[in-house]
C-alpha cells in the first residue's frame, strides 16, 4: 500500500519568507488528503506537482489561522478551475460559517458541493474508512478546541498459497476461516492451524498528526506505537514556559511524547519564526528519542510502500 506524508509547510503562526505556515499532504493508496491548509497552501500544491482537483477530503484541526486561511482561497481555485466533484472538509465548528461568508460575499455559488463534518474536540472518533484504512481524530489541548489526525491502515487479510490449499484439500469455508485467522477443527479431530498455513502479512502501518497542543498524557495513548509521528515543538526548552502558557509544545517535550508512546518514528514540525537554525530542535529532541528528523518544505515520509 502506498502511504506517503509530504510537508507542505511547518511554519507557526505567521508566513515568513522561509517559512510556509502548516500543511500538508497524506497520500493512501491513490487518495489524497490534505491536513490543515494555512495560507499559500495551493502555492504548494503546485510547486509539489500535487494535483489538487484529486483531493476530495480536506481535514482542519483547529481555527487558527495558520492552519486554515488557504482554504478560502484554495476553495475558490477548485470551483475557477472547474471542479464537479463534491468535497469535504472536516474541521471544527465555525469553519462552515468561514468558508459560507466568504462565498456569500462574493456571490459565489460553487459548482461542487461541499459537505462539512464538524469534529469533536473531547472525544476521539472515526471520521472516514474505507476497506483498507481509517481516518480518525486524536484529541489535544490547545488553547481553542483542537483535533490531530490518526490515518491507519486495517489489518491485511492473511494469504494462504495453492500447494497449501492442494495439499491440505481446503474447502472454501476454511479458506475463509484461516483468512480470519480462526483455527479450523475438522470433524477427525485434525487441527488446521491459521498461523501455520497462512502466509505473513506486514503489520498494519500507521500516521499521526498532532498539531497545536501542550504536551497532553492523553495524546501518549492515542498514538502509542504508530509508524510515524508528526509532532509539533513550536519551541526549545530555552521558551518552555512561554509554551505552557500557549498551549504548545517543545522539541524536548514531543520527543518525550514519541519515547512513552514507543513510536518508530518522529517529525518534528510547527517552528516558531523566531528560531532561524533549527537544529537545535534535533539536539533536543535525540536527547530522548533517536529516530527524529525536522519536517521541512517539499520532505516526503515513506510510511509504507
Ligand atoms: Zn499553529
Ligand atoms: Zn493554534
Amino acid at each position: 500500500m502506498k502511504f506517503e506524508v509530504t510537508i507542505l509547510g511547518c511554519g507557526a503562526a505567521l508566513p515568513t519568507s522561509k517559512r510556509f505556515p502548516t500543511a500538508q499532504v497524506v497520500q493512501l493508496n491513490e487518495q489524497l488528503f490534505l491536513v490543515d491548509c494555512g495560507e499559500g497552501t495551493q502555492i504548494q500544491l503546485r510547486k509539489y506537482k500535487v494535483r489538487f482537483l484529486r483531493i476530495n477530503h480536506i481535514f482542519i484541526s483547529h481555527l487558527h489561522g495558520d492552519h486554515y486561511l488557504g482554504l478560502p482561497g484554495l476553495i475558490s481555485s477548485m470551483h475557477l478551475l472547474g471542479r464537479r466533484k463534491e468535497l469535504h472538509v472536516y474541521g471544527p465548528k465555525g469553519i462552515d460559517e468561514i468558508i459560507d461568508t466568504n462565498l456569500r460575499h462574493s456571490f459565489t455559488q460553487l459548482n461542487f458541493e461541499l459537505i462539512y463534518h464538524f469534529t469533536n474536540p473531547k472525544e476521539q472518533e472515526e471520521l472516514h474508512t474505507t476497506e483498507t484504512f481509517s481516518i480518525s481524530t486524536i484529541i489535544l489541548k490547545h488553547r481553542i478546541p483542537c483535533t490531530g489526525f490518526l490515518f491507519q491502515e486495517k489489518e491485511r487479510k492473511p494469504k494462504i498459497n495453492k500447494s497449501v490449499i492442494k495439499e491440505h484439500q481446503l474447502l472454501i469455508p476454511e479458506i475463509i476461516a484461516l483468512k480470519r485467522r480462526e483455527d479450523v477443527v475438522r470433524e477427525n479431530g485434525e487441527i488446521l492451524a491459521w498461523e501455520k498455513l497462512t502466509l505473513k502479512v506486514p503489520e498494519p502501518k500507521s500516521y499521526a498528526y498532532c498539531s497545536d497542543t501542550k504536551m497532553y498524557e492523553r495524546v501518549v495513548e492515542q498514538v502509542q506505537g504508530v509508524s510515524c509521528l508528526y509532532h509539533e515543538s513550536t519551541f526549545l526548552n530555552d521558551q518552555k514556559e512561554r509554551a505552557a502558557k500557549t498551549y504548545h509544545t517543545t522539541a524536548e517535550q514531543a520527543a518525550q511524547v514519541a519515547s512513552k508512546a514507543g513510536v518508530e518514528q518522529l517529525v518534528l514540525g510547527h517552528f516558531s519564526s523566531r528560531y532561524r537554525d533549527l537544529e537545535r530542535f534535533l539536539e533536543e529532541a535525540h536527547a530522548h528519542f533517536a529516530n527524529t528528523l525536522l519536517a521541512e518544505e517539499g520532505l516526503k515520509i515513506v510510511i509504507d510502500s
